[in-house]
């Protein structure tokens, strides 16, 4: 809900800023206002996230290699139902410059066309990077003109999406760690059905140990979240030990082996702080975690004010909230974080319950206000 609040501020200060009529038509088509078309009811709506609230119908101007499934991410609509209010078969994609109609109150800008002109040694990746776009797509939009060959002085054209265009050309990261993640590196989708586009690798560091740098890829907003939240937690928790980090995402988002998230760039599993004096290689049981040290890793990544949420076994939270309590933390703290004792059912606090999360915390970040197609779940 707040990410949206943002993302709907700087919607309208965009919409100022430019002072053009807003991109997308205002009144509905007249089949449409006649309800022919049902609007999709509470329970049916399959998106939470405020597309709901506040919904109205409009038209968006499907452009180049846009899908219906992109589409649903955006509006935090279904797929089905947009292919029912469009009368598209299943499977069916639009056509470039077919009117959809949509109901929904998220009204993001569409993308738009941009012109590039080559320069020595230009690729996909460096061409797209800038735009904030998938160099999968830029590559396709321009592919039978330009072919393999990526000739300087030759124009190709890349539809990027404005804010996360308007994010990278204002980027201006503190001095410091998080300056080192460069930006660009965006969430699609869903963590459990997503990508990663133009992912970033968590920075190599004395503050903590990448186990799989192979899968240690996020958003940008993700990875600084995480630079930020572990150096934090080096300076302040006055622990002497080595935290290990597991897996994050591919490169490219999508299945990783062995989990059922982690597929969008902003999950992350860290394992359990052990005590100080043990050898770092030994397995996180019990007796060797560190639990006062969890607490505050725990607390540095909610200092970010990034995180989503965090899952950790139900019984196990109290060994931390014992270490917390001994430790002069206040209750009322750490009911404000942690399900024990109140129960493994309550959802006030970040951290959740789920199975199988004994050994590692799993951080899950939000969306960042720009990520257009990135749902928050
Ligand atoms: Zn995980």
């Amino acid at each position: 809900m707040q990410v949206l609040t943002i993302l709907e501020a700087l919607l309208a200060a965009a919409a100022m800023q430019s002072g053009d009529e807003p991109p997308l038509e205002e009144s509905p088509p007249a089949e449409v206002a006649e309800a022919s078309v049902e609007a999709p009811s509470e329970e049916s709506d399959a998106f939470s996230g405020g597309a709901r609230e506040g919904a109205r119908w409009f038209r968006h101007l499907v452009v180049k290699r846009e899908t219906v499934e992109q589409l649903a991410l955006r509006y935090r609509v279904k797929a089905s139902s947009l292919r029912s209010w469009n009368k598209l078969d299943e499977d069916e994609q639009p056509e470039e410059g077919a009117k959809l109609r949509v109901f929904s109150a998220i009204t993001t800008p569409p993308r738009e066309p941009v012109e590039y002109t080559l320069r020595e040694g230009d690729t996909w990746v460096s061409i797209s990077r800038p735009f904030g776009a998938n160099p999968a797509d830029v590559r396709r939009y321009n592919y039978y003109r330009v072919r393999r060959n990526l000739d300087p002085g030759e124009v190709v054209v890349v539809w990027s999406d404005p804010l996360i265009r308007d994010a990278i050309a204002r980027d201006d990261p503190p001095p410091g760690p998080t300056a080192e993640v460069r930006p660009g590196g965006y969430s699609y989708g869903f963590p459990h059905r997503g990508q990663l586009v133009n992912g970033v690798r968590i920075p190599e560091s004395d503050a903590y140990v990448l186990r799989y740098p192979n899968s240690s890829w996020g958003s940008t907003w993700a990875v600084r979240a995480t630079v930020t939240a572990l150096h934090g937690f080096r300076e302040r928790s006055g622990y002497g030990g080595l935290v290990r980090l597991g897996t994050m995402s591919r490169q490219r988002g999508g299945d990783v082996g062995g989990h059922r998230s982690h597929q969008s760039g902003r999950d992350l599993d860290v394992r359990l702080p052990l005590r100080a004096e043990l050898n770092q290689q030994l397995k996180p049981s019990k007796r060797r975690v560190d639990w006062l040290a969890t607490w505050r890793l725990i607390d540095a990544f909610l200092e970010t004010g990034t995180v989503k949420v965090i899952f950790f076994d139900y019984r196990r939270q109290k060994l931390i909230y014992r270490a917390a309590k001994e430790s002069g933390v206040s209750e009322e703290e750490l009911d404000a974080v942690l399900q024990w004792p109140i129960g493994r059912g309550e959802l006030d606090g970040k951290v959740r319950h789920s199975s199988g999360h004994t050994g590692h915390i799993h951080v899950r970040f939000t969306c960042a206000p720009y990520e257009t197609e990135c749902v928050d779940l």
